[in-house]
């Protein structure tokens, strides 16, 4: 079974609002066993948007349509609805009678503008809206099912679940997402090394991705039963899992931030961080994980020297001789916060995130990462290319990756 997503609305269509409805359908949809082949985007045009539904009717079994049904004369989707089905519009008297109830039992008046709302095309029928006026359309059209749902998130999450997911077709097999998330190598690397599974077109489909320096690998399985797709899915992440080893964080929902939370966690050990250059974004990034407070202690944002002496006890002589980003600074702040924080281990982060203050010896991007534990004190040097969030999110990224690293089995 495949399915159109049709986003209507010329805001969507300038990028003025981001389309979340179209990502929220495509993933329910998927979840039902309908691939979603396409999102399409169309202003508010009445024969853009009607042409658009008249091919996504041709091409899909399913189409959901969502934007367009508001009653002011931009919204214009139930009249291309009846354009595409060579149909006209008709007052629905008991949608007008919900729309009128809908104004009167919050005490305020319905506007003539708002008629419109009840007017369904002749051969479709309405789909009650709980949370709005607008009422929604369903209808066949060519090989389609076709659902026309209102744009505002809220109203169109609410009538999909109430009134359309239980109309689609269910036995249109299943479809099982896996994504494996690694960190350590870039898109071309894991490419290469998984180049003959990504090609292969037997069975399972994969994917890459990256965000903030991890590379995630997408396994995307349909199938007739759920216990083939799994089983599909499972024997491809493992293999993916043998092929990378330590490269892979984990799987999902897992950040970052979990895989090393779930690392303390079962060491039973404490973590503490020592900021300069990140300016709190690593603590951030640490306590996003649920139940952090089981590990995390805390930590200093030492961003001028002066707190980098006082908080962290390191030598003024130090700060002169090496530069507050230097390889010996950034160990003396690891080693100066596990002391001070008593943890098992301690993470500190020193570097020039730009786009000023960078020198040809000391170059904008240069971050030093030391990590205090059990086996002493390792300091990495780093280039992080990019602009100053980049620079200071993959700083906080690695840094955290390198604790990972550490405490995984040799
Ligand atoms: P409409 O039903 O076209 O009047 O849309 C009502 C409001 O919902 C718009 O003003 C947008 O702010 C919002 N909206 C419409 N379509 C989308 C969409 N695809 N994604 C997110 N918001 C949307
Ligand atoms: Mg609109």
């Amino acid at each position: 079974m495949k399915a159109i997503i049709l986003a209507v609305g010329s805001e969507l269509a300038y990028g003025q609002t981001v389309d979340t409805n179209s990502a929220f359908l495509a993933r329910a949809l998927s979840s039902l066993g309908i691939t979603p082949v396409a999102h399409w985007t169309v202003g508010d045009d009445r024969g853009q948007i009607a042409s658009a539904i008249t091919t996504a009717a041709e091409a899909a079994d399913v189409v959901l349509i969502s934007g367009g049904l508001g009653p002011t004369p931009d919204d214009l989707t139930r009249q291309a609805i009846a354009d595409a089905m060579g149909s006209e519009l008709r007052l629905n008297e008991r949608c007008l009678a919900k729309i009128k109830t809908f104004f009167d039992s919050r005490g305020r008046k319905m506007r003539p503008s708002n008629r419109i709302q009840a007017m369904i095309p002749i051969g479709a029928e309405p789909l009650d809206n709980p949370l709005g006026t607008a009422p929604g359309i369903a209808a066949r059209l060519h090989r389609a099912q076709l659902f026309a749902l209102p744009g505002v998130p809220d109203e169109m999450k609410q009538m999909f679940r109430q009134c359309v997911a239980c109309r689609l077709p269910t036995d249109s097999g299943v479809i099982v997402h896996r994504t494996v998330h690694t960190f350590g190598l870039g898109e071309s690397d894991i490419g290469e090394r998984l180049e003959d599974l990504l090609k292969s077109d037997s069975g399972a489909k994969l994917g890459t991705t990256v965000a903030a320096g991890l590379v995630s690998i997408r396994i995307t399985s349909e199938a007739t039963d759920k216990n083939g797709a799994e089983r599909q899915v499972d024997e491809i992440a493992a293999e993916i899992r043998s092929r990378l080893g330590h490269l892979v964080v984990g799987e999902d929902d897992d950040t970052m931030a979990s895989a090393v939370g779930k690392l303390l966690r079962e060491r039973s050990q404490t973590l503490a961080t020592a900021e300069s250059c990140t300016g709190g974004l690593l603590g951030r990034m640490i306590t996003s994980a649920p139940g952090a407070s089981e590990y995390y202690l805390g930590g200093v944002i030492a961003y001028s020297n002066a707190v980098k002496r006082k908080h962290l006890g390191l030598p003024a002589k130090l700060l002169e001789r090496h530069g507050a980003v230097s390889e010996p600074v950034a160990a003396a702040m690891a080693a100066g916060c596990k002391k001070q924080f008593e943890s098992d281990w301690a993470i500190a982060v020193t570097g020039i995130a730009g786009p000023d203050g960078g020198t040809e010896e000391k170059p904008v991007g240069l971050v030093y990462i030391a990590l205090a534990g059990e086996g002493g004190i390792e300091v990495h040097r780093n280039i992080f290319p990019g602009m100053r969030d980049v620079v200071r999110l993959r700083a906080a990224t690695a840094a955290m990756n390198y604790l990972r690293i550490a405490m995984l089995p040799r």
